[in-house]
């Protein structure tokens, strides 16, 4: 889709308050990929940026939040990722600038070096679990009151509340509800202690690239202190990344034993945001999870 004058005005104006500098927009060229916004390559006379711009029915602070999850992953200093600029909106639509990543080869190492820096990430640890700021993951919203415990925190901010939208959405019959219960009463026992650690919280195939010298970058983050399993299982929803990288990670920061059977109940908080944005085949496999409590 065309970026349309307006917002190309809204976002040299915003440039000029946000970072005090006149910038002018010169071309624009769509890039496809992303599942929720429309994203483009931004040519302006202060160099190459990427745009992200909110569907109308995109929620409001979306951008302010995505904004908000870079600056906490980059200010890390583990992982690379596109410097966040600017967010703003104009009229119903809302916009994100960055970094732009212009895509390479991936080094030789590129498996070795993602969990080498994905693990630095995850050593980032905090009291609790949660964030200062409720986000979203992709256009749903994430709740992210800290709380002591993991199962706790899987249990009353992730799962319940998709639950629930599932069957407001009528995608989930009300057994589910009672099947919920049980998977919440079981999770102290199904999770072995583990400490909070910095996730990027949606970490599947289409958020990373290597960068120009041939490293990992992570984007579109849904960030939180969380399980670092958490990371792991997005990874394997859809076929899994290369067998270097899970060898790697287990190298440098091993997982708690039995990792690989907590991978399907990780992963049930991915699905059921499937399900939700997409329905189909996710409200299945969401069913088939929670049948088994
Ligand atoms: P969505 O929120 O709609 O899923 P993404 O943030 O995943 O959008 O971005 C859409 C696509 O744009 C990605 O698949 C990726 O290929 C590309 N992309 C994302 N961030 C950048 C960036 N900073 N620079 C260049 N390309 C990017």
């Amino acid at each position: 889709m065309a970026l349309n004058n307006l917002l190309k005005i809204s976002i040299e104006r915003e440039w000029q308050i946000q970072k005090n500098i006149s910038v002018k927009i010169k071309q624009t060229f769509p890039i496809y990929g992303g599942d929720i916004c429309n994203a483009y390559r931004l040519e302006t006379d202060a160099g190459i940026f990427f745009l992200k711009s909110g569907k109308a029915d995109a929620p409001k602070d979306l951008f302010e939040k995505e904004y908000n999850g870079l600056q906490l992953l980059a200010k890390s200093n583990t992982i690379a990722v596109p410097r966040p600029l600017l967010f703003g909106i104009d009229g119903n639509q809302s916009f994100l600038v960055m970094e732009f990543i212009q895509k390479a080869h991936a080094q030789n190492d590129f498996w070795g070096i993602f969990a080498e820096k994905l693990a630095s990430l995850h050593r980032c640890s905090h009291a609790q679990f949660g964030l200062e700021e409720d986000n979203y993951i992709g256009v749903l919203p994430q709740k992210n009151n800290f709380q002591h415990s993991w199962s706790d925190f899987y249990a009353f901010q992730r799962l319940e509340p998709l639950i629930k939208r599932c069957l407001h959405d009528n995608l989930l019959p009300p057994e589910t509800i009672k099947q919920g219960e049980k998977l919440y009463q079981k999770l102290p026992e199904i999770f072995p202690e583990e400490k909070p650690a910095l996730i990027h919280g949606d970490l599947w195939g289409g958020n990373y690239l290597p960068g120009p010298d041939g490293h990992p970058i992570i984007f579109d983050p849904a960030a939180y202190y969380g399980n670092r399993e958490m990371d792991l299982a997005m990874t394997r929803l859809f076929g899994g990344f290369d067998r270097r990288f899970y060898w790697h990670y287990q190298e440098i920061f091993p997982l708690a034993p039995g990792w690989e059977e907590r991978i399907e109940i990780c992963q049930l908080y991915y699905l059921l945001v499937h399900a939700i944005l997409f329905g189909g085949g996710y409200v299945q496999q969401v069913r088939k999870i929670l049948a088994g409590f």
